[in-house]
């Protein structure tokens, strides 16, 4: 079925400076037919098809979740990432749940995101673009099509949008009604983050508040207790000084997710009218994951269709030649924020893997913003069966990131982590120094081990300190944070020099 054109996709308060969408090139649009011709891993088995293409054409009928407009806005300000003038965040969890659409966890996320940026932004001194894992990351790709209890073998479940978790054989159903309650489920989730978001929840002295509150709080706050000390000085600074903008009581968040099932991505892609080209408007920034990456295959065909900003996570075994491939069907054009590459590694392996691939995109003259991924690489499972990731591991993979493009003189863009607003307790050490032995306390994750608010908070910290605090331009640890974001020391605008 061809994309409904004229869908709406623009008429869109557009509040960042951009004047004009950017001249990304898209290919000819895909129906559903051609799509679902081409070779696609990580699909669902869906025992009625003519029930999925009912709900597919029920979807095309439904508004567009986010605007072009605001996907146009996104791609520039991640045009400045690629381009070495801002740092990009995007965090939330690894599979949200229906059952999870609550007010309480959204707010939970989204302050936790914000309490990160204001420490990031403070210590890069640079823009953060702030991008949630959130309103539509719902599919999961499996390592398995099953998974076997106690002699018993079901379908694996692939998030929400797919199938329950329960482990009985009518849960693990794949249904395609479900698509439906994750379109509703992500249109209440984007509702209140916009509210929250442009409704005083972002005022930054009040997210200020909450991180001297985690740091008077945490076991090992005293460490963080310099940087918040600067941040607090800042904002009595521009408090003295009469400084008043919007921005210090709103913000920009957008919603991103993992482009993993097809028929929903296809569904949601409308056309829009101001410039007559498809954009994926499931969400504002989309994905194509580790497994799903195949240069061939469908996903990849599909997010050459659409206009919006686009990610592609690369693991250990990407090639330069892969990633030059990304680059040529995705961004033929080379347009900066189009193409973010989101390397997830591991610990042990991003000093081996990624100069390479660094290098060869960039002598390539290749247009991408390098964002690490350090949890995907780092899970394991514990004795007792519980699939987890130590933070010191999460951290040397940040810290590898930060060496590697430091020592190639190329932009650190950016961190992507899974991450929870709540207390939970699926990832072990950090300040509180939980233990294995303490997972079961609180793991609520149905996929993914995600950092609780502290060690994402905690995170954020050790970040800044490496970076350098911008009041005395001091190095810490012995890294010198000019030479980290690859600037000569003393040029304005990132880490040491700015006063
Ligand atoms: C994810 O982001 O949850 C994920 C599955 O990542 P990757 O594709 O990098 O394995
Ligand atoms: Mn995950």
């Amino acid at each position: 079925m061809p994309v409904p054109p004229e869908a709406p996709g623009d008429g869109v308060p557009v509040t960042a400076p951009v004047s004009r969408p950017p001249a990304v090139p898209v290919t000819p649009a895909l129906t559903l037919e051609q799509l679902r011709a081409l070779p696609a891993a990580q699909q669902p088995t869906y025992a009625d098809r003519t029930h999925v293409d009912r709900v597919v054409d029920q979807l095309r009928t439904l508004p567009p979740l986010v605007f072009a407009g605001e996907c146009d806005t996104l791609t520039a300000r991640l045009g400045q990432v690629a381009d070495g003038k801002a740092f990009v965040l995007q965090g939330g969890d690894c599979a949200e749940t229906l059952a999870g659409v609550r007010a309480d966890a959204i707010r939970n996320t989204l302050r936790t995101l914000l309490s990160m940026s204001v420490v990031l932004t403070y210590a890069g001194s640079v823009p953060v673009v702030k991008l949630g894992r959130i309103a539509g990351q719902y599919t999961k790709p499996r390592s398995k099509p099953t998974e076997t209890r106690d002699g018993v073998e079901l379908p694996a479940y692939r998030g929400d949008a797919v199938n329950g978790f329960e482990f009985t054989p009518a849960a693990r159903e794949a249904d395609p009604d479900r698509m439906l309650r994750v379109y509703n489920a992500s249109a209440a989730t984007l509702n209140l983050v916009r509210a929250f978001t442009h409704g005083g929840e972002a005022d930054l002295r009040q997210v200020h508040q909450w991180n001297s509150r985690f740091v008077a709080d945490n076991p090992a706050g005293a460490q963080y207790d310099s940087v918040a000390r600067d941040i607090d000085k800042a904002i009595a600074f521009m408090n003295a000084c009469g400084v008043e903008t919007d921005s210090l009581h709103t913000v920009d968040l957008y919603a991103s997710h993992e482009a993993l099932l097809l028929d929903y991505e296809h569904a949601m892609t409308r056309v829009d009218s101001r410039t007559g080209v498809p954009y994926g408007t499931s969400g504002h920034f989309l994905w194509v994951g580790e497994r799903t990456r195949q240069l061939d295959h469908a996903h990849l065909a599909w997010a050459a269709t659409v206009r919006n900003p686009l990610g592609v996570k690369l693991g250990p075994t990407t090639t330069v030649e892969e990633a030059l491939g990304y680059a040529r069907a995705l961004n033929p054009d080379n347009i900066p924020g189009r193409l973010t590459f989101v390397t997830r590694m591991g610990a042990d392996r991003i000093r081996e893997h990624l100069p390479a691939l660094v290098q060869g995109v960039t002598n390539a003259g290749v247009s991408v913003a390098w964002v690490c991924d350090p949890m995907h690489g780092n899970t394991f499972e514990t004795d007792t069966g519980y699939k987890t990731r130590r933070f010191d591991d999460v951290l040397d993979e940040v810290y590898g990131f930060f060496d590697v493009h430091r020592d190639l003189g190329t932009w650190p863009g950016g961190l992507h982590v899974e991450l929870s607003g709540e207390e939970v307790t699926e990832c072990v050490g950090g300040g509180y120094q939980l233990a294995e032995t303490d997972l079961s306390t609180r793991y609520e994750t149905v996929c993914d081990p995600r950092l609780n608010r502290g060690q994402a908070l905690e995170l954020a910290f050790l970040v800044a300190k490496m970076l350098g605090t911008p009041r005395d331009g001091s190095v810490v640890a012995g890294r010198n944070p000019a030479a980290a974001v690859g600037v000569p020391a003393g040029v304005d605008g990132v880490g040491a020099g700015r006063a």
